[in-house]
């Protein structure tokens, strides 16, 4: 099947803990197509006690995944908005074989289809740790790490003044429960995506920096400047490295749009460690700001089966 002209979705994969949600705020803001967190949308219409919460609560209280049924139509639901026309990327969905399969098919009936799985790697024993160290943002989903049981600085989000809160089932009852579950459930959607050559795994027992730099140049390349002698990373329009392509474009993470006809050179993650430009580096090291749009209800509300 050819997929030219299908909208582009990035799947953001990987165990609770593992540094999905700060990652996305980031490819959030640098590739300007919605975030769409699972997790957080099932919190959005708890918040709001629609059906789908009330249905969803059991189940997220005790670390259980909510019914494969209510979770593809919520998601596929809110890729009717119109924001997601470029293409988005989902975080922490599919979870379970079923949702990968049936995702597959609603995608592509919708001319959707996923270009790269981006797996966050993370061993057990640090996600726990992580976990029971970590306090939210309840508007903008920014995450601190905390190493007392006191909230990080003042308690507040610096990015929006709210007061930050612990998730009830981020308990260390409920999380080993959680990271269990993932195991068993996902690790066949990570062999799915594997099959179908989409995976790539990605070492996020690292700096943000240093995974924000690896997710970039698997979502575009690193190439070395024209005038400089120093190496940039850009995202693909393709939204998927640009790896054996003759023909490619895309825009550095300074500003830069660059693409195959400027004959550019490429290079890898160690070329730009070595020599990187200094304003790509800025960007790489940015604290993240909020995500403007955070979780919004569906227009309709699944079915309950
Ligand atoms: P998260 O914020 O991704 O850690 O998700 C929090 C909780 O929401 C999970 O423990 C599940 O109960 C539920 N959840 C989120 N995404 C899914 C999904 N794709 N399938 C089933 N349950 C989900």
């Amino acid at each position: 099947m050819t997929t030219d002209g299908y909208r582009p979705i990035i799947l953001l994969l990987g165990p609770p803990g593992a540094g999905k949600g700060t990652q996305a705020r980031f490819l959030h803001d640098k590739l300007a197509v919605p975030h769409i967190a699972s997790g957080d949308l099932l919190r959005a219409h708890r918040r709001r006690g629609t059906a789908l919460g009330n249905a969803a609560q059991a189940y997220m209280d005790r670390g259980e995944l909510v019914p494969d049924q209510l979770v593809v139509d919520m998601v596929m639901d809110r890729l009717e908005r119109a924001d997601t026309v470029r293409g988005a990327f989902l975080d922490g969905f599919p979870r379970t074989l079923s949702q990968a399969q049936v995702a597959d098919q609603l995608l592509a009936a919708r001319r959707s289809v996923v270009r790269v799985a981006l797996y966050l790697e993370v061993p057990t024993e640090v996600l726990v740790e992580r976990i029971a160290g970590r306090w939210l943002c309840p508007s903008c989903q920014a995450t601190y790490p905390s190493h007392s049981s006191a909230p990080p600085g003042n308690g507040r989000c610096v990015a929006c003044g709210d007061q930050l809160y612990q998730r009830a089932d981020d308990r260390p009852e409920v999380v080993q429960n959680r990271i269990d579950v993932y195991l068993r459930e996902t690790l066949p959607v990570i062999e799915h995506y594997a099959r179908r050559d989409l995976l790539v795994r990605v070492d996020g027992n690292r700096s943000i920096e240093a995974v924000r730099t690896t997710l970039c140049s698997n979502l575009g390349g690193v190439v070395r400047g024209l005038r400089h002698n120093h190496w940039h990373v850009y995202f693909s329009d393709q939204f998927r490295a640009d790896d054996g392509r003759s023909d490619w474009r895309g825009r550095t993470l300074c500003g830069r749009h660059v693409d195959s006809r400027s004959s550019r050179e490429r290079g890898s993650e160690d070329d730009f460690r070595a020599h990187p430009c200094r304003r790509c580096q800025l960007e790489l090291r940015a604290r993240q700001g909020p995500i403007p749009d955070a979780p919004v209800l569906p227009t309709a509300q699944p079915q309950h089966t």
